[in-house]
């Protein structure tokens, strides 16, 4: 028996010695704790719980925490972390400060565990909730630019910026594939392509936490990947309803973002709100256990979305009751629940399971070890609150640049007819449209509020199109009429007519137009879609601007891609700006004038008709009859602009493709090269990109698939070489076992026009 002791002793310390100093110590608190201190650590709720005024989402009350609520909640109930920001409003950085400090002291001066609150946010395409913010271009703008590192020097500057508002906890990045056009998310998202989701995300997750995922930085934050897994690909399009997915699809397409993040250090992940397959995410043992953590080797905190444990009995009817959608979630693998509200009937329910023996003890204590160690990783112990005095930079015009620049290198040129662009000299030029002379739809929502109806409030100091266009060409030169307009305070699809004689009229005096159109601001359920038709009026105004006869420049503002197919050959060109933030008015004013040569390329493909919405990587009996209407099997689906496609005012010519052998092995690595000559007279980005096709596989091949791509500066007259090294097993796909495999066979690479054949064996 003693040797046994003895055994246990040895094999234990051996263990113990392993543990990093910040495991030792979050063990330690952990044995320390009660179960009521426990649970509380695994419950975020919502600022207004504790906060002055009604706990409602918003009212007109300061930000002020109430003495009574919070004892309450952060005491009595030990709640362990909060979210959000009061009245659905950015506050200044000073009020965050007061507002987190007053938390802190609740939490570490009057409770016995002393241990600080974590407080989480969405800082989104920057510190979304903090005026005065940097605010960059949304991630499908960002996306478009095809240049990684605007992705983390957006994530950078907003961890600095987060933590000069004295928040550790970002919500971001959003790592789900933007497959769907009528997804009101899609403008979270890096786009259709799960090989531009990894790379930018995986920017993201090093400019968040620091290129060593060292979180204690005061200039870094955790990052939150979100939302695991397959939350857009829904079959109605719409915001959390059901999806369908095999297995071998979601590991291909979904999954492997968020396995390549995970390997970059994410700390944090936050579940989806959704269905797949008739499961509830928040209720899978499968996804959460055996996916993420036993696959993955996921390690971080498991973060509910909001309210999605009650879900589970309120809305989906998996679980009977919400004691038992707390089981549920809990065992299926949760580690904190965003309540965020009824925070004590989740905790007495999660209790009284402990106490029943429905959820072990054990399981709490893994959940509540990650969530001490998330903590104590980014120093909260000893510095629970950041102070917005040690950031100088907050603002700063050396954060605003990098805006610009990713603004700028992000907006696509989709047509140019004539080389209508760049418009040079002085001319006369009307600016006219809804998105014309607003900050509220360059922005898309996490803007100031949740769905960036605030806009206009916060950022009057930065420049609309319009205000953009008069610095560049003169105020006297460019005037702006609306013709129609968003509805004040009404949905984002409701708009009105202003005038559109006077918009006819007006475009008849300049000599260039520029139409401002798109969508108003939405995210979520309220910007679900019944049509993806551009709102017929603002197609009514372009028909009207026709009649003047004068060249238009469609300027498409829009967080996905409306349908403009009715008005696109009226416009000589078409810009998309996409969700460019605070400096796209300047960015896109610079491209016109020819400033700066646009360089962006759709990170999504463009449809042309509203029951043709395929991604580019379809499958090959998605082809459409050709123009005799002979099913043909090799003609193209029906889009108005491919995914990866967007001029520039350089002419690029591609020539020299060439692959080193035309026959390898599985372990092989192919390497390819191409040269790219400038034959213009003006310098210019371009964006190659490398596909390849397998052409027989065990289950059908997609037509296509993006491998690698390389964005590069292109003086005139030079010519470039670039060389990429494909590694055959990259050619992977997950087949009907969802084992990932590369078969035996034929496959085409592809770069630009050229292609050739090589045998893989
Ligand atoms: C959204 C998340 C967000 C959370 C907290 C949810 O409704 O789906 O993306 O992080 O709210 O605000």
């Amino acid at each position: 028996m003693r040797f046994l002791f003895l055994f246990i002793f040895i094999v234990s310390c051996n263990v113990d010695n392993n543990l990093s100093h910040i495991d030792k110590r979050a063990n330690e608190i952990l044995s320390s704790l009660s179960l009521e201190d426990k649970v509380g650590q695994m419950t975020q709720i919502n600022l207004t719980v504790i906060a002055k005024g009604p706990n409602k989402w918003s009212s007109s009350f300061p930000m002020e925490i109430d003495s009574k609520k919070a004892k309450k909640a952060l005491v009595d109930f030990k709640v362990g972390s909060v979210l959000n920001t009061i009245n659905n409003t950015a506050q200044k950085p000073e009020t965050w400060f007061n507002t987190i400090s007053d938390i802190q002291d609740f939490a570490m001066n009057d409770t016995e565990s002393k241990i600080p609150v974590i407080y989480g946010i969405d800082a989104i395409h920057g510190t979304t909730y903090t005026d005065g913010a940097t605010m960059f271009p949304q991630q499908i703008t960002t996306a478009a630019s095809w240049n990684p590192e605007n992705a983390y020097n957006m994530a950078l500057v907003c961890a600095y910026e987060t933590r000069a508002s004295s928040i550790p906890w970002n919500f971001s990045p959003v790592l789900d594939l933007g497959i769907d056009p009528r997804f009101s998310r899609q403008f979270e998202t890096f786009g259709e392509d799960p090989l531009l989701v990894e790379r930018f995300g995986v920017e993201m997750i090093k400019g968040y936490q620091g290129l060593n995922n060292d979180i204690s930085n005061k200039y870094s934050v955790a990052a939150c990947m979100k939302h695991f897994v397959g939350y857009h690909a829904t079959i109605s399009g719409k915001d959390r309803t059901p999806a369908y997915i095999p297995d071998n699809v979601l590991s291909e397409f979904h999954i492997e973002p968020f396995k390549k993040a995970i390997e970059a250090g994410a700390k944090t992940v936050m579940i989806n709100s959704g269905l797949i397959n008739g499961v509830p995410v928040h209720a899978s043992y499968e996804l959460m256990i055996n996916v993420l953590r036993n696959d993955l080797g996921f390690e971080g905190v498991i973060l509910t979305d909001w309210e999605d444990i009650r879900k589970l009995h309120d809305r989906d009817k998996v679980a009977k009751t919400q004691k038992e959608a707390v089981k549920m979630a809990i065992n299926a693998g949760i580690d904190m629940s965003m309540v965020p509200y009824e925070y004590e009937k989740f905790i007495k329910d999660l209790l009284s399971l402990v106490r029943e023996g429905e959820v072990s003890e054990a399981r709490i204590d893994d959940a509540v070890l990650r969530i001490l160690k998330l903590k104590l990783e980014l120093d909260l112990f000893e510095n629970p609150v950041t102070n917005y005095k040690d950031y100088d930079d907050f603002g700063s015009k050396k954060h605003h640049q990098l805006a610009y620049k990713a603004a700028s290198e992000s907006i696509t040129l989709l047509k140019n007819e004539d080389k209508t662009l760049p418009i040079t000299g002085k001319p006369k030029i009307l600016v006219v449209g809804p998105n014309g002379n607003n900050m509220r739809t360059l922005n898309g929502a996490w803007s100031y509020s949740w769905q960036g109806d605030l806009t206009d409030r916060f950022a009057g100091d930065y420049n609309t199109i319009y205000e953009a266009i008069s610095n560049e060409y003169g105020k006297n030169n460019v005037k702006y009429v609306s013709g129609v307009s968003y509805k004040e305070g009404g949905a984002y699809y409701e708009m009105v007519e202003d005038d559109l004689e006077l918009a006819l009229k007006e475009a008849k005096k300049s000599d260039y137009v520029i139409l401002c159109l798109g969508e108003s601001t939405y995210t979520e359920k309220p910007g679900d879609l019944n049509d993806l038709n551009l709102h017929e009026l603002q197609l009514k105004l372009a028909k009207k601007i026709a009649q003047s006869g004068k060249p238009i420049i469609l300027i498409l503002n829009l967080g996905r891609p409306r349908l403009i197919s009715d008005i696109e050959p009226l416009m000589s060109s078409v810009v998309n700006v996409y969700l460019p933030g605070n400096f796209g008015g300047d960015a896109l004013a610079s491209i016109l004038s020819g400033k700066v040569n646009p360089s962006g390329k759709l990170p999504y493909t463009y449809p042309l008709y509203p029951n043709s919405l395929l991604p580019y990587y379809y499958k090959p009996s998605e082809v459409q009859n050709n123009a005799q209407g002979a099913y043909n099997y090799v003609g193209e689906v029906n889009n108005l602009y491919d995914f990866g496609f967007g001029l520039s005012y350089s002419d690029f010519k591609y020539s020299n493709f060439a692959i080193n052998k035309d026959t390898l092995n599985m372990s092989d690595t192919i390497n390819i090269g191409v040269f790219v000559t400038n034959e213009s007279e003006i310098d210019g980005y371009e964006t190659v990109q490398l596909y390849s096709s397998d052409l027989y596989a065990s289950i059908t091949p997609d037509i296509k698939r993006l491998r690698d791509f390389n964005k590069v500066l292109i003086k005139a007259g030079e010519t470039k070489r670039l060389t990429f090294s494909l590694p055959v097993s990259e050619l992977q796909f997950y087949n009907i076992y969802n084992e990932p495999v590369v078969e035996e066979g034929r496959f085409k690479i592809s770069i630009n026009d050229f292609s050739d054949e090589i045998y893989v064996k």
